[in-house]
């Protein structure tokens, strides 16, 4: 395998995909620099600490059924990481095979920031156009690797795309009372086709609820989170909150407060096909495999294991 230790590489996006690539290239010999636009690991495997609570807003859980992705989790995490117990039903009330639901105790954006553990990571650096950071363009990078979700990528890199990702509407809802409604029976419901494709009770996750709570988080499905992406964030929990509690049985005079999430590009269709990059520029993320956590992560780890400069 080549050696690449006289290359500075910048991999732009500090979520399991980047984290995954920038480690791999990193213990290839090369020096490279994570340039994150927000404040930390995690990208959509999101955490959010917030009024006593911390809960995962972005992906809920992960599997962790190739060797090589578990190996690295397991390492980098230890006890922390968990397995969800109890079930999650479909639209008819039927528990969902389960090969393992994993969390990561403190919080789903702990697992990136412990795979990303020592890399070297620039946070609050938004990139707005990947070739300025080039070596042949003025900047400090011999390539450039994004793992932004591939229609901000095809942006950075100055490309039209017509692939577009699916958004996901995403609410946070606390209730006074702990297990209420079905909330001891089952981990989350799911049914992708409704205007609430998912909902799921953090309680599930030890501790992640404060003490005399009932937390839940809720996700639209495609075409209702489409019809109202427009919609401020603050006014997406009143959109959810009662299919929410018709599914839970949750009552509503229970409720304390809630806060809302818009995540634009939550989801790609996969199966991309990777168009003909600019010179210095490469594009890794879920869009080509599938939206899951453990898919990101490969992407990143594989194309870490054969990139090559040019
Ligand atoms: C609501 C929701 C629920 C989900 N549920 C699950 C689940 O239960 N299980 C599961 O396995 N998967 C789930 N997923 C999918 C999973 O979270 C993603 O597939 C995975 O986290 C993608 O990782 P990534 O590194 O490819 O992309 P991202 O996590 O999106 O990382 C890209 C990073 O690039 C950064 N970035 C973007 N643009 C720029 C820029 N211009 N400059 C600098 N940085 C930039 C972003 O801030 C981000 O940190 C869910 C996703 C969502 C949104």
């Amino acid at each position: 395998m080549k050696d690449l230790s006289r290359l500075r590489l910048a991999v732009i996006g500090a979520g399991l995909s980047g984290v995954a690539a920038a480690r791999g290239l990193a213990d290839r010999g090369a020096r490279v620099t994570i340039l994150e636009k927000s404040r930390g690991f995690g990208g959509r495997c999101a955490s959010k600490r917030w009024q006593g609570h911390v809960v995962d807003h972005g992906a809920q859980y992960f599997t962790l059924r190739d060797p090589r992705f578990a190996a690295a989790a397991r390492t980098a995490c230890g006890d922390a990481l968990q397995r969800l117990q109890a079930p999650v039903l479909d639209g008819t009330g039927t528990a969902l095979p389960d090969d393992g639901r994993w969390f990561h105790r403190e919080g789903n954006s702990r697992l990136v920031r412990a795979l990303g553990e020592g890399l070297l990571i620039r946070t609050e650096t938004p990139v707005s156009d990947a070739r300025a950071l080039l070596r042949a363009e003025g900047g400090e990078f011999d390539a450039v690797i994004s793992t932004a979700p591939w229609p901000q990528t095809a942006k950075l890199f100055g490309l039209q795309t017509e692939v577009d990702d699916i958004p996901c509407l995403a609410a946070v809802l606390v209730y006074r009372g702990e297990w209420l409604g079905l909330t001891r029976d089952a981990y989350a419901l799911r049914d992708p086709a409704a205007e609430l494709a998912w909902s799921a009770c953090e309680n599930h996750k030890c501790g992640r609820a404060a003490a005399g709570c009932t937390v839940l988080v809720a996700h639209a499905g495609e075409a209702f989170s489409r019809a109202h992406l427009e919609r401020p964030a603050t006014e997406i929990p009143g959109l959810l909150r009662g299919a929410v509690e018709a599914a839970w049985g949750m009552p509503a005079a229970a409720f304390v407060e809630a806060l809302g999430h818009r995540w634009c590009f939550a989801r790609s269709e996969g199966g991309l096909q990777t168009p003909l990059l600019p010179p210095g520029l490469f594009y890794v993320g879920d869009a080509l495999r599938r939206s899951r956590v453990e898919d990101a992560w490969l992407a990143g780890h594989e194309l870490a294991q054969t990139w090559q400069p040019a």
